[in-house]
C-alpha cells in the first residue's frame, strides 16, 4: 500500500548509517540465559533485577489467579474493573513505600504521564533533570504548565531554577531516582534540602531503584532515609518486580485526585488477575527473600570491576545498570552484534535514547546470574572489545 514513502526514506537513511535495529525475539523465558536464534546466550539486557519473572512463587500466584478469576477484567478501574486484589496490591505497595496510599497504573510510562498531566496547570511549574526518562518528558509535554530543565544532577542549576520560579503557585521538582541509561543515583538529600528551602514538591521516578535500593528494595527515598519527605514516589512493577505495571505512592489526597483525574488510569482497562496476583506475590518475595537483593549487589560489583579492569569506560554508574560507553552509534551496534555472536545479549543503545556520540552497550546484571556466567560474559566483552578496537 502506498502512503508511507516519507517514513520509508527515513528508515532507509537509518539503514545506511547502520542504526536501523531489528527486534530480538527471545525463544525462552526471561532468565540469566535466554535463547536467541536457537542459541543460548547470557542475558545482560533485561530489567529483571531479581529474577522474579520466573520465580516459582510468582508463577503459582499467576496461575491460581487465572483459575479463580479468569484471564481479563473487562473494564477500566473506575467502572467495573476494580477487583479486591487490585486494592490489596495498592495497600501493600503503600505499606512497602511507607506512604498513606498508592495507585497502580498500566505501566510505569503511563504512571508518569498520568501523574504529571493531572496535577500541573499553567499556574504551576515543573523543574526536571535533563536526563529524566522519556515518560517524564512526555508527561510534561502533556501539560500547559511552566517548565524548566536543570543540568543533569547539577544542584546549583536546580537552585537557580527554583529562584527563577518563585511566582508560580506550585513548583514540582521531578527526577529519576536511578538514571536508566547511566545507572547513577539522583542526589536526593540535596534535592530535598532545596525543595524544603523553596517550598517545592518532589516527585521521584524509582523505576530502577524499587527492588534494588533501600531496605528490601524500597527505593531511593528509603535508601537515603528520606521517608516522609518526598511527596510523590513512582515505581514500576515491570522491572525488579518482574511483572507489568506502574504505581504512584503518596498521600491519600493525591491518590484520590488521580482516581478522578489520572487519564491513563481512567480510560484504560485494569490489569488482568494474573498480573495483579503475581505483583502481590513479588512484594511478599521482596519482604521475605532479601538475599536476592544481596546477590544482585554482589553480582553488580563483580561485573563492574571486571569491565573496569578490562579498560572499558563504564561512566558513573552506582547501581546494577552498568553502561559500557562506546561513543559512535554504528560502532555501538557492531559491538552489541559481536557480543551476541560471542554468547552475550547486551543491547546497543544510541540516539535518541542517549545523547548523540554517547552510544553504549548497557548491561544489567541480575541476582540470577552465576559468577561463571558473568566471567564468561567478561571474556566475550574482552574478545569483542579488542577486535573492534574499543579497548
Ligand atoms: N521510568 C524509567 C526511569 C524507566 O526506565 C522506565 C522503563 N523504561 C519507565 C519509567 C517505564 O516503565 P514501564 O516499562 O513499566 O512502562
Amino acid at each position: 500500500m502506498k502512503g508511507f514513502e516519507y517514513l520509508q526514506e527515513e528508515l532507509n537513511e537509518m539503514k545506511q548509517k547502520g542504526t536501523f535495529r531489528k527486534l530480538v525475539p527471545l525463544e525462552s523465558d526471561q532468565s540469566s540465559k535466554v535463547k536467541i536464534n536457537g542459541k543460548e546466550v547470557i542475558q545482560l539486557s533485561s530489567n529483571n533485577y531479581l529474577g522474579l519473572t520466573t520465580h516459582p512463587r510468582l508463577r503459582k500466584a499467576a496461575l491460581e489467579a487465572v483459575e479463580h478469576y479468569g484471564a481479563g477484567t473487562g473494564s477500566v478501574r473506575t467502572i467495573a474493573g476494580t477487583f479486591s486484589m487490585h486494592e490489596e496490591l495498592e495497600q501493600k505497595l503503600a505499606k512497602f513505600k511507607h506512604t498513606e496510599a498508592a495507585l497502580v497504573f498500566q505501566s510505569g510510562f503511563t504512571t508518569n504521564q498520568g501523574v504529571l498531566s493531572a496535577i500541573l496547570t499553567p499556574e504551576d511549574v515543573v523543574i526536571s533533570d535533563e536526563l529524566n526518562h522519556a515518560s517524564i518528558i512526555d508527561g510534561i509535554r502533556l501539560t500547559k504548565s511552566g517548565r524548566k530543565v536543570y543540568k543533569h544532577v547539577d544542584m546549583e542549576d536546580l537552585e537557580k531554577a527554583l529562584q527563577e520560579t518563585q511566582n508560580y503557585r506550585k513548583r514540582l521538582i521531578v527526577t529519576d531516582g536511578v538514571f536508566s541509561m547511566d545507572g547513577n543515583i539522583a542526589p536526593l538529600p540535596k534535592i530535598v534540602e532545596l525543595a524544603e528551602k523553596y517550598d517545592a514538591l518532589i516527585m521521584v521516578d524509582d523505576a530502577h531503584a524499587s527492588g534494588v535500593l533501600g531496605k528490601n528494595g524500597r527505593g531511593t527515598v528509603n535508601h537515603f532515609d528520606l521517608d516522609g519527605r518526598v511527596h510523590i514516589q513512582v515505581g514500576t512493577l515491570s522491572k525488579a518486580v518482574g511483572v507489568l505495571g506502574g504505581y504512584v505512592a503518596s498521600t491519600q489526597t493525591l491518590i484520590d485526585y488521580l482516581i478522578h483525574k489520572g487519564r491513563p488510569f481512567l480510560f484504560s482497562t485494569s490489569h488482568p488477575p494474573a498480573v495483579t496476583a503475581a505483583c502481590i506475590e513479588a512484594i511478599n518475595v521482596l519482604l521475605e527473600e532479601p538475599e536476592l537483593i544481596e546477590k544482585l549487589w554482589d553480582n553488580t560489583s563483580f561485573l563492574k570491576e571486571g569491565l573496569l579492569k578490562l579498560g572499558f569506560n563504564t561512566g558513573h554508574s552506582q547501581t546494577p545498570i552498568t553502561p559500557v560507553i562506546v561513543g559512535d552509534e554504528a560502532l555501538t551496534h557492531q559491538f552489541s552484534d559481536k557480543l551476541l555472536e560471542y554468547g552475550v545479549f547486551a543491547q546497543g543503545i544510541a540516539f535518541p535514547t542517549v545523547a548523540k556520540g554517547l552510544g553504549r552497550v548497557r548491561t544489567i546484571v541480575t541476582a540470577e546470574h552465576s559468577k561463571e556466567e558473568l566471567q564468561q560474559a567478561l571474556n566475550s566483552f574482552e574478545k569483542a572489545g579488542k577486535e573492534l578496537g574499543i579497548i
